[in-house]
Parts: structure tokens; sequence; C-alpha cells
């Protein structure tokens, strides 16, 4: 398992490009798989402001978890959208 708490998969669906991740909610403890645009990626300065939401699909919950270097990686390179919240001096 995935100790980071998500994982890319290999999508079968039809389409270039298309990727799936398996996440889980902490509230219901559902897992589930979203596709890229389900998931919002947000790159702060710092680790504390570096995290990926979504919404669970079983209990409409806000999540979010803190998002560690691989995990953005794994995140940008499937297409999640990302915003940039650090500001360049
Ligand atoms: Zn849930």
């Amino acid at each position: 398992m995935d100790v980071a708490g998500i994982t890319r998969m290999s999508a079968v669906v039809d389409g270039p490009a298309a990727v799936v991740f398996r996440a889980a909610c902490p509230d219901c403890r559902a897992s589930f798989e979203l596709d890229a645009s389900a998931i919002r990626l947000a790159i702060g300065g710092s680790r504390r402001t570096t995290f990926y939401s979504f919404t669970c699909p079983e209990c409409e919950a806000a999540v979010r978890k803190p998002a560690g270097e691989r995990i953005v990686e794994l995140l940008t390179g499937g297409g999640v959208r990302t915003l940039r919240l650090h500001q360049t001096v």
C-alpha cells in the first residue's frame, strides 16, 4: 500500500492520457478512484501549504491532505489542476 494515501493507476478508459488516482476518505474510510479533474493541488511555499484536495464521492466530505514532493509530481504528471500559492519575491 502507498503510505502517502494516494496512488496513480493506469486507467482502463478511452482517450489519451487518461489517468485515475486511487484515494481514500479519512471520514467514511471509503476508497475510490478519482480522475484528474476531481482533484486540486495547491503548491505553497512550505510543506504546510502544499496539499491536495478532493470531495469524497461517498460522503461528500472535503478532504485535504498534505502533498509531499512525490505526490506533487504524481498529481501534476497526471494532469491535476495546480494552484501555485508561492509568491516569488
Ligand atoms: Zn467520505
